[in-house]
């Protein structure tokens, strides 16, 4: 506004100015530099000969392939593999996958990490992150190269709702601990599931979800939000994207780290008030990834009960599909 203060602002601007450029960059590297942003720059990929992509012809007609904040929506047919795996590779990316096998659950694991192996990053740096109160009780599953299994002896709690909201407490607290310094990216999964098709590195972004098998054609009203406003994890009726699965999700190591911390937070604070979401860390996960949007959604394709819902002509693969249990029989 003040013309006099033109020069004095120009000064600053040739003066300081590159004094505090540097010193933001030098010591704002060190606040941000975890795995994923080592010094030096990933070399170009190489030749690759693969069908042109075409600005007139949709990947996909039957369904949405972008969220109106521009997320991809990740369904066969709209990636190419090869491409990717390419990007990926350069990179050096490790993945974690969290999986948590409590009490009766353990029996969960021989197929869970099994199909994980044929199906999960195949050709990518995992580590198997296994939750357990009984470590002894994990099985030996051969890996492939480059791929380790890391057992995190936890407590137990004796409600099943209890065990499965604590797995935010203490994805974030390992996050701080050691998933930082470790992995680049993280997946939360659910142990009662297996692996019956590729889930690869198309999945990987800052923050995904997975769109609930159950929900994905229905409107916001019919969501399964928590409504109730005295819980942190409220919803109103007129607001919602997606309904988020709890049982597969993910991102990088610091974004998965605000949203565990948050979710567990916002339990934490559920309890004090005397109320418990309807779907436990599921609602708080929605709650959360409605006002943080994330930067991919994953179709249903990633997760399937067939069971329940067969095999519809718009699923062309069906990657992580629950395993039938026998729900108070495993609980208890
Ligand atoms: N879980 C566990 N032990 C239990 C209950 C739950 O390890 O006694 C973990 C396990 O990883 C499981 C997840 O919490 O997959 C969520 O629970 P569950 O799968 O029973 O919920 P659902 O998918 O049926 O809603
Ligand atoms: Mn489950």
């Amino acid at each position: 506004m003040d013309l006099r203060g033109r020069p004095k602002r120009c000064s600053l601007h040739f003066g300081i100015l590159p004094f505090i450029v540097f010193a933001l960059v030098f010591f704002g590297y060190g606040f941000v530099s975890h795995r994923s942003q080592e010094l030096g720059t990933p070399g170009a990929m190489t030749r690759m000969v693969y069908a042109q992509p075409k600005a007139l012809t949709p990947s996909r007609k039957d369904v949405l392939v972008l969220t109106p904040w521009l997320a991809p929506i990740i369904w066969e047919g709209t990636f190419n593999i090869d491409i990717l795996n390419e990007q990926f590779r350069l990179q050096n990316t490790t993945v974690g996958l969290t999986v948590f096998a409590i009490k009766k659950y353990v029996v969960f694991l021989k197929l869970f990490l099994e199909t994980a192996e044929q199906h999960f990053m195949v050709g990518h740096k995992v580590i198997y992150y296994v939750f357990t109160d009984r470590p002894a009780d994990v099985p030996q599953v051969p890996l492939g190269a480059g791929r380790k299994l890391v057992v995190l002896t936890v407590r137990n709690y004796t409600r099943w709702q209890d065990v499965s909201m604590h797995r935010m407490e203490m994805i974030s607290r390992f996050s701080e601990q050691r998933f930082l310094h470790e992995v680049d990216y993280l997946v939360c999964a659910d142990v009662d599931m297996k692996f019956s098709d590729h889930v690869g590195v198309e999945i990987l972004s800052a923050l995904f979800g997975t769109l609930h098998p159950g929900f994905y054609s229905s409107s916001r009203e019919a969501f399964t939000y928590e409504r109730r406003p005295k819980s942190q994890a409220y919803i109103p009726r007129d607001e919602g994207d997606f309904y988020y699965m709890g049982a597969f999700f993910g991102g990088s190591v610091v974004e998965v780290y605000r949203l565990t911390k948050a979710c567990h937070q916002a339990m934490v604070e559920d309890k004090a008030n005397g109320i418990e979401a309807v779907w436990h860390d599921e609602s708080h996960l929605n709650k959360y990834l409605l006002y943080h949007k994330p930067t991919k959604v994953l179709s249903p394709e990633y997760m399937w009960d067939q069971q329940l819902l067969g095999w519809p002509s718009i699923m062309k693969k069906l990657r992580y599909v629950a395993v039938p249990k026998n729900h108070q029989a495993i609980r208890n």
